[in-house]
């Protein structure tokens, strides 16, 4: 278990002193635990007489290098977070576990005998043990790890039990597979650079020490390419590359084409990795034998034996920052990596963070754009429907409608983005007016028509659709649309094209949403409605259409982010219209076609929205002009919540007032979620140094207050939602 602070110990007896950076086992209470070694003291609060010592050493060698514990020992203190959770997040299960780093895995292969079994016969016998044999021949005589025979065929070890009995298979135990680069094909040759893009590479190829670059790019104007040029020159200097990119921007797109310009196979660290697999990752990345290390997020704490080079793709995508626990932003921690490190950062982006933009404008970071699409592709044109002169029908206007079969007919492709899930955000009583809610949050339930059920999208909590109103028994019906809806009005509409829904209820089943674009990339689909799972990196040749359905959700929007945010989601996805020689559309779909936003965006794009937002945030003193700090607690018992962070912000209260302004507390925007009351204490400085004071202060003081055990409690520093 992860511990708030770190504790003091003696080596083990008759034993050597571990260096810092190697795991031990140690009593803790009645129990034993896996500890790391993060430090040699020469003195303790403790009585000699009380402290114990390690039972034993697990590593002979550090783990993790000077270097990673200083990144460690950073993002506990600047996150205000236990040290033992980050060291937690920087190593894989299995190392956590207090396994070796080089395990030997459970491997099944087949014996002599299963080599000849009759598999004619056992297809129709038992097709069930057919398929394990013939999965197991395919693996040859190093057999199968048992992880990935869990990952392919789920049941497996109950099919092979019969199969062990009659002397088919074989167990054993091998040192896992070490990771091998070698690919064996020569790296396919690159495009002749642009102009832009070349003076981009340029810029960068004279920096080898620390320097943050933010790549600035319309979508398609061949940034990949420039990383893969930077990234080319390091791999041949045998240095390392670490590349982070957003959790649904890890396509085997991206990997494939790494693999394919760079000759070399990365290593690559995602969610769905076993055990197993996500320590090999790790293990090569620490070697050095991986000279190119993918991940998402949590990869940013991977050990680098000879760091090169760190970038961040898309680095505006939420994704980078996780939003419970250690509440870190890996692309910061990217900036504060690659600066220990002394090595360059590019941060790549075709709708940059107001954040990166202005530390531009302030000389501290490098700017380098690409404004225009490379290999002559164009820009999309965007225009407005206007829904007050064109209503919608189920989500669909006529302007949009024909927009679609006129590119249809022209044999192109459309997307149409509805960032809302399930067949209608609300279900209401035509008399009495009631309105389905989650009983455990303050929230509408979504109605789902496939599954005819209605789900809260907060809790999780779901019921069976009832036709009829829980208040009064008349007729209830949904209001309003979501992508299920959405996908009826064009089914109708269009009854001979192949239409697909991409959203997470369409994709649950594991490599479906990998199925789904593929087929969507190979122009299988005339139309695809989906959210955002849509709208992140995707190259599909074929699509000269995007439609943006309800995209009014953000205008009123009450986070100073909204405009920021808006414009970053409709670009994303209006980048994937027109990508290659056909030229792209796209629409939009709005009530208030007259406010200011929508013709900053149409007039001036995005660099327009970001300059007056900029502005903006000058005058009002929101980040990136000011940090921020939320403080969230939350209770059975709301007053307990309240109470917590009146104690919380009368010690934040006295700094003076020049330094800190508190704002709170208040009760979160939805106040109960999942049965407990939600609030909130905003704090917020111009001075980073001074803010994060208080909160070192504010942390202890908490921690030893009574109050504090009443309450679930999180620090949340540089927070993206402020609720
Ligand atoms: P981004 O990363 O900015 O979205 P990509 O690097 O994916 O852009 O490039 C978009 C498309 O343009 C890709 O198909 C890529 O192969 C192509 N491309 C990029 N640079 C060039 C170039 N200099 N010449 C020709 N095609 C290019
Ligand atoms: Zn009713
Ligand atoms: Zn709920």
């Amino acid at each position: 278990m992860p511990l708030s602070r770190e504790f003091d110990y003696l080596p083990p007896p008759d034993c050597s002193l571990p260096m810092p950076g190697c795991r031990v086992r140690a009593p803790f209470g009645r129990r034993r635990e896996v500890g790391v070694v993060l430090a040699h003291a020469d003195k303790s609060a403790l009585a000699s007489n009380r402290i114990r010592a390690c039972t034993d050493v697990i590593d002979e060698t550090p783990i993790l290098s000077a270097a990673e514990l200083r990144l460690i020992r950073f993002t506990s203190d600047y996150y205000h977070h236990p040290i033992g959770e980050v060291v937690a997040a920087a190593l894989p299960a299995l190392l956590r576990q207090g396994r070796a780093l080089h395990p030997t895995v459970e491997t099944i292969a087949l014996s002599t005998s299963g080599e000849s079994a009759d598999i004619e016969a056992l297809v129709r016998r038992a097709p069930k043990q057919a398929e394990l044999i013939e999965f197991l021949i395919d693996a040859g005589s190093a057999g199968c790890e048992a992880d990935r025979l869990t990952e392919e065929l789920p049941n497996w070890r109950r099919t092979a039990k019969a199969l062990f009995e009659k002397g088919y298979l074989e167990r054993f135990y091998a040192r896992a597979a070490d990771f091998d680069e070698r690919l064996g094909v020569a790296p396919v040759e690159p495009p002749t650079l642009n102009d832009h893009q070349q003076q981009a590479l340029s810029t960068l190829r004279g920096s080898d020490r620390f320097d943050a670059f933010l790549l600035d790019g319309v979508t398609g104007s061949g940034k990949t390419e420039v990383y893969l040029a930077r990234m080319h020159d390091m791999v041949r200097q045998h240095k390392q590359v670490l590349v982070l990119a957003p959790e649904i921007g890890l396509t085997p797109q991206l990997v494939a084409r790494l693999r394919k310009r760079l000759g070399i196979e990365p290593a690559v660290l995602h969610s769905s990795l076993s055990d197993n697999e996500r320590l090999a990752a790790w293990r090569a990345a620490r070697s050095g034998a991986a000279r190119l290390i993918v991940g998402t997020r949590s990869s940013i704490f991977t050990p680098l034996k000879n760091p090169g080079l760190i970038i961040v793709d898309e680095e505006h995508d939420h994704s980078f920052k996780q939003q419970e626990g250690l509440r870190y932003s890996a692309r910061d921690l990217a900036i504060v990596r690659a600066k220990q490190l002394d090595v360059p950062v590019i941060l790549g982006s075709a709708t940059p963070t107001l954040e990166m933009l202005h530390h531009c404008h302030e000389g501290r970071y490098r700017h380098l754009s690409l404004p225009a699409r490379a290999g002559g592709a164009r820009p999309p044109a965007m225009r407005l429907v206007d829904l007050l002169r064109s209503p919608a029908t189920d989500g669909l206007s006529e302007p949009l409608a024909s927009a679609i079969e006129r590119h249809l007919d022209a044999g192109g492709q459309a997307l149409i983005f509805l960032n809302r899930r399930g067949f209608a955000p609300t279900l209401i009583c035509g008399s009495c007016g009631h309105v389905a809610g989650c009983q455990r949050c303050d929230s509408r339930l979504t109605v789902h028509a496939r599954s005819k059920a209605l789900r809260c999208h907060h809790c999780g909590a779901s019921r069976p659709l009832d036709e009829h109103c829980g208040e009064c028994g008349s007729t209830v019906k949904p209001l309003g649309e979501g992508t299920e809806r959405l996908e009826d009005a064009l089914r109708a509409r269009f009854p001979d094209r192949v239409i697909m829904r991409v959203d997470s209820d369409s994709t649950q089943r594991k490599g479906a949403i990998q199925e789904v674009l593929g087929q969507a990339k190979e122009g299988e689909a005339d139309i695809l409605v989906g959210t955002q799972m849509l709208s992140k990196g995707h190259h599909f040749p074929h699509l000269t259409l995007v439609g943006v359905v309800n995209a009014d959700q953000g205008l009123f929007g009450t986070d100073f982010r909204s405009a920021e945010r808006m414009a970053q989601s409709i670009l994303q996805v209006a980048g994937r219209a027109g990508r290659e020689s056909r030229p792209g559309e796209v629409l939009i779909q709005t009530a208030f076609a007259e406010h200011a936003f929508w013709q900053t965006l149409i007039a001036g794009g995005y660099q327009k929205v970001a300059d007056e937002a900029l502005a903006e945030r000058k005058r009002t003193g929101w980040p990136p002009f000011t940090r921020l700090a939320l403080i969230r607690a939350s209770a059975h018992d709301r007053n307990d919540a309240l109470e917590f962070l009146e104690v919380a912000r009368r010690l934040a209260a006295r700094n003076p007032a020049n330094l800190l302004r508190v704002l709170g507390p208040v009760d979160a925007p939805m106040a109960r979620k999942a049965g407990r009351y939600r609030a909130q204490l905003l704090l917020q400085s111009g001075e980073r140094k001074a803010l994060h004071a208080v909160l070192a202060q504010l942390r202890v003081a908490l921690e030893e207050n009574r109050i504090s055990r009443k309450v679930r409690w999180s620090i949340d520093v540089d927070p993206i939602e402020l609720f």
